[in-house]
């Protein structure tokens, strides 16, 4: 089925490029020498790690666990473990993370640690893919598990699989419908079965019709399973436009997807989460998607989490120019980066190197009050108006007029004829207001510890003064003060 053009508020229509990349099948990485594991590619709190430094693994052992909120992380080949260091990291704004450092054996063994995969409840289905390390590859890289656990006291109508892949350059998941649909529908299927949804429709957009077609022929069985065409719309994938096209429902602010009784997963994470139900495989390994002018060939490879960028690039042929730009994710929402010396993580969906005609004009004007960036907003935001306020610095007024909402998809900054880098205000202005909200609440702490020490030293002093006064009463009742003992006097032998 293929919808009307408008199914979501504004979006933009940059030039996909998807060409670039989809042409061949994903290429699968030779085992890499060293592997670098991030204890920190998740949402939440660090895994923490469970080996020591030369300790030796078998491929698929659990090498760190997830703890508050987190991700399990486990070896992709076996090999043993050299360090447990700080090592540059492919993350915003750059920097480094604590990364587990695996030497690979020159010659992997076949054995391979398989998760314990079978279950009776919903509750244990969903146990299997928290040990499997599953997180949602579509770049929120939110633990799956955690996800869908809190669909266990809710009542889920529709699960929603995002096929969109509506960043410009990318095309992994295209690549994984294609030639993956078998474990894609598989983990459809499970899904419908961990959040007890009657039906499941899988969005994906027409610009990959070979996708679509190989999902249209792996559902033809399921009754409860749809496949629908979208327009090629940015930011179709985005998770509320999604809802909203699919489902005709809106998220309210501050509220869930499962509040509307929608569950939204990823095509790769429905791969991942077959692979683990049915083979007891653990997340070890994805697709990512190599692009861009300056690459001496584009394409998408199946890596181990942990290869080093500079391997990857190696396996495309190297850079035919130097790249103008290295970017992790889509042009639209993803990062920069300067160190190929970085790994993939689980959330890693591309890699672009682009060139010089491929980037965004830099020298920006001022504002010419068109209300292109308004009509674009998916949102509904007036994002003009928000990047005067945060260049006024009232990251308060811009709050007020919306900022939480902001997707920061790009789309108002893509469409702006004066090249405003509207969506970097934005950026700053929701990590300044995060770090705004830590100080305070550090403050906050402090203040109520400092309160709490008062009170108790105040109840210590009130409580030692009734003390004094009722021994001193008691002094005075008796008349006199309590009697001691009497001394014994020390003999001569005792004193010797
Ligand atoms: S970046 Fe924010 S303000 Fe700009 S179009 Fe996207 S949602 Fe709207
Ligand atoms: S699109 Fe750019 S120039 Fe036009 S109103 Fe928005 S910020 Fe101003």
């Amino acid at each position: 089925m293929l919808f009307s053009k408008r199914l979501i508020k504004g979006g933009v229509h940059p030039n996909g490029q998807k060409k670039l990349s989809n042409n061949n099948a994903i290429v699968k990485l030779a085992p890499p020498k060293r592997l670098f594991l991030s204890l920190k590619q998740h949402s939440g709190a660090p895994a923490k790690a469970v080996i020591q430094v030369g300790d030796k693994v078998t491929a698929g052992q659990m090498i760190a666990t997830g703890q508050g909120g987190s991700a399990n992380i486990h070896a992709p080949y076996s090999g043993t473990i050299e360090s447990i260091a700080e090592h540059v990291a492919a993350i915003p704004g750059g920097g480094k993370q604590t990364m587990v450092q695996l030497l690979c054996d020159s010659e992997p063994n076949n054995n391979y640690i398989k998760l314990h995969h079978h279950y009776q409840s919903r509750a244990e289905l969903i146990d299997i893919i928290a040990d499997a390390g599953i997180v949602g590859m579509g770049g929120a890289i939110f633990p799956a598990a955690t996800k869908l656990r809190s669909t266990l006291n809710k009542e889920i109508d529709t699960l929603l699989i995002n096929g969109c892949e509506c960043e410009p350059y990318l095309t992994c998941d295209d690549l994984v419908m294609q030639e993956q649909c078998v474990q894609v529908v598989g983990g459809v299927r499970y899904l419908l079965e961990a959040c007890a949804a009657k039906k499941a429709i899988i969005g994906v957009e027409d610009n990959k019709p070979l996708a679509l077609q190989a999902l249209i022929d792996a559902t033809s069985e399921d009754d409860n399973i749809e496949v629908q065409t979208l327009p090629t719309h940015y930011p179709m994938g985005s998770a509320k436009q999604f809802i909203q096209a699919l489902c005709k429902v809106e998220v309210p602010k501050g509220k869930r997807s499962t509040d509307v009784g929608v569950f939204v997963q990823n095509v790769a994470t429905c791969a991942a989460i077959y692979n683990a139900l049915r083979f007891g495989n653990a997340m070890t390994q994805r697709v990512v998607t190599l692009s861009g002018g300056a690459l001496e060939q584009p394409m998408n490879i199946e890596a181990p989490i942990g290869t080093l960028i500079s391997e990857l690039v190696a396996t495309c042929g190297g850079l035919k120019l130097s790249a103008a730009r290295i970017v992790v994710g889509g042009p639209m929402m993803g990062h920069t980066i300067t160190n190929m010396h970085s790994p993939i993580m689980k959330g890693t969906s591309g890699i672009l190197f682009l060139n010089e005609d491929e980037l965004p004009q830099t020298t920006s004007s001022p504002c010419v009050s068109c209300g292109r960036c308004v009509a674009a907003c998916p949102m509904g935001l007036l994002p003009n108006a928000m990047a005067e306020l945060i260049a006024n610095d009232d990251l308060e007024a811009a709050q007020k007029q919306g900022l939480n909402s902001c997707l920061l998809c790009g789309s108002c900054a893509f469409i702006c004829p004066a090249s405003l880098p509207l969506t970097q205000y934005f950026s700053y202005a929701t990590t300044e207001i995060g770090r705004q909200k830590k100080m305070q609440q550090k403050a906050q702490l402090a203040r109520r510890l400092n309160q709490q020490r008062t009170r108790r030293l105040e109840q210590e002093a009130i409580k030692k003064a009734a003390e004094k006064a009722a021994k001193k009463a008691a002094r005075a009742a008796g008349g006199t003060r309590p009697q001691r003992s009497p001394r014994v006097p020390k003999t001569a032998k005792q004193e010797s």
